[in-house]
């Protein structure tokens, strides 16, 4: 039974067609839950409109009836933000048949997309056209631009190239009554008062519909070079970080870091995978340089950083990679690590950030404060210390009650997320506050804060029909 009047759900079908419309209950399952099955939801209607004009007429019904929208891209968030509630009471709009290359601009370095774009067909259609399109995350295959622009997404990249509101020139968007605004600048100057793609840039699908974007391309780099390294702690990350940073003339790309844990853990999940090194150390980084250069000078500058690093007793052991294949392999240890966590049982997921000098300390003290909370829990901090953001997701104590241990989620939360406001950190650095800490962050923004956007909510979607609940309610 829907929640929706039969004669809206007809409209909005004739809008998209029946091709664009998915009615039936084991159809739409993959739309109304989240991939790892955390939240599920109802709806009486998925619909995959092909064109902005399509989006836009959708929208333009729904604000005329007061149908509340939530808008999807790859639904890998993980927030819960893509998926409806459980009220029968929302539409699914999926952008995933948007999804044509508009024109690409190699002399511009810009290309314009359709939000429904998977990530990946984006880097590839660059790398066609002899460019980069530097966003690297695990879920590339998946995700998709308007949900990567809707999160204002991170990645292993963000160090040399930033976020995605930093690879973004223009958007096109369809506003919560229908309208669409073209904003599809390929301008790299432009001081004409309020910078609006940026409100939509990490809004989660609370002010509208992405449609389109002008994205940045870089350079192709004709060099690359990966080292793992094996430290003593964090501190010493943090040093030839900057360290390196100086040595290659700012050309750190990636600067991952993971514990001795987190390898036994990995080198358990990928039989074929092999500590880089015949001796353990307590923390690795994975280091990866590249320029457009070529020649063989990033090669040295990766030499002397070590160098400078081994010199200073910063570096323990390190191995440069010989090929790409090896190179991939290093990656491979980090990249497997989300995944090989589930072998160490229950694991609390933090996504935080702090200055990066500051990292080790947070560390430090987060271990520290939650042995009083779960004596014998595991510290598993990880991923890109280089951005100032880890993924701190203590694991269970060896052989302890994993729902014990997960019961305990909000307590140790609450230590973690404590510390971090402490430290001037952030409690969500890259996956937005989706359902997931809609009401936590009134803990961690100041009032004016929080009254600034509810009153940006409010002034461009009044009726509240935009993806409502998710990240803010007004
Ligand atoms: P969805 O999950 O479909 O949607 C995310 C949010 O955006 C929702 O609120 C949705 O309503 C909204 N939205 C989607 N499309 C639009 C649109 N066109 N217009 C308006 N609103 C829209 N994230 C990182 O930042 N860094 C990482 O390193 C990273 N690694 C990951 C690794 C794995 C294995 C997985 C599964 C996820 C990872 N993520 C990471 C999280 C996720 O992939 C990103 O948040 C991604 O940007 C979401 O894109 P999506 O297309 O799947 O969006």
């Amino acid at each position: 039974m829907s929640d929706i009047a039969q004669e809206t759900i007809d409209r909005l079908i004739g809008a998209v067609g029946p091709k664009g419309a998915i009615t039936a209950l084991e159809d739409m399952q993959p739309y109304l839950v989240e991939w790892r099955e955390k939240w599920r939801g109802r709806s009486p209607l998925v619909l995959r409109p092909e064109t902005t004009d399509q989006v836009s007429e959708i929208v333009r019904i729904c604000a005329e009836t007061g149908t509340r929208i939530v808008p999807q891209g790859g639904n890998t968030g993980l927030v819960g933000g893509s998926i409806p509630f459980e009220t029968g009471d929302e539409i699914v709009l999926s952008l995933g048949r948007m999804n044509r290359i508009r024109a690409v601009d190699p002399l511009n370095d810009t290309m314009t997309v359709e939000a429904g774009c998977v990530l990946a067909d984006i880097q590839q259609a660059a790398e066609e056209a002899g460019r980069l399109f530097p966003m690297r995350i695990a879920s590339e295959g998946t995700c998709q631009i308007g949900g990567n622009l809707s999160t204002n997404a991170g990645g292993t990249a963000v160090l040399r190239y930033g976020n995605m509101r930093d690879l973004v020139l223009g958007l096109e968007v369809v506003l919560p009554d229908g309208r669409i605004w073209n904003g599809l600048r390929g301008l790299r100057k432009d001081n004409t008062g309020y910078d609006l793609k940026h409100l939509f840039v990490g809004a989660e699908g609370t002010l509208g519909v992405i449609t389109a974007a002008v994205l940045k391309l870089y350079p192709m780099p004709a060099e690359r070079e990966v080292a793992f390294i094996g430290l003593p702690d964090p501190e010493s990350a943090v040093e030839l970080l900057a360290l390196s940073k100086q040595a290659s003339g700012g050309q750190v790309t990636g600067f991952e870091i993971m514990p001795r844990l987190g390898m036994d853990l990995v080198l358990q999940l990928l039989p074929e995978a092999r500590d880089p090194f015949a001796e353990s150390h307590p923390w690795y980084v994975l280091m990866e340089l590249s320029s457009g250069g070529g020649g063989g000078a990033l090669r040295n500058a990766m030499e002397s950083a070590l160098e400078q690093g081994f010199e200073k007793g910063l570096v323990a052991d390190a191995t440069i990679a010989a090929s790409v294949a090896q190179a991939d392999d290093f990656w491979a240890l980090r990249e497997g690590l989300s995944e090989a966590q589930k072998l160490g049982g229950g694991s609390i997921k933090h996504d935080v950030s702090i200055p990066v000098p500051d990292m080790p300390a947070f560390i430090r003290r987060a271990d520290q404060a939650l042995q009083a909370v779960i004596p014998g829990f595991r510290s598993m901090a990880f991923g890109h210390i280089g951005d100032g953001n880890v993924h701190y997701n203590p694991l269970q104590p060896e052989g302890g009650d994993k729902d014990a241990f997960l019961g305990e989620w909000q307590a140790v939360a609450d230590v973690v997320h404590g510390i971090v406001a402490d430290m001037g950190g952030s409690i969500s650095a890259e996956h937005g506050l989706g359902r997931l800490k809609r009401d936590e962050i009134r803990r961690y923004k100041s009032d004016v804060e929080m009254e600034l956007m509810s009153r940006i909510k409010r002034a461009l979607d009044p009726a509240n029909i935009m993806n409502p609940d998710k990240a803010i309610t007004p």
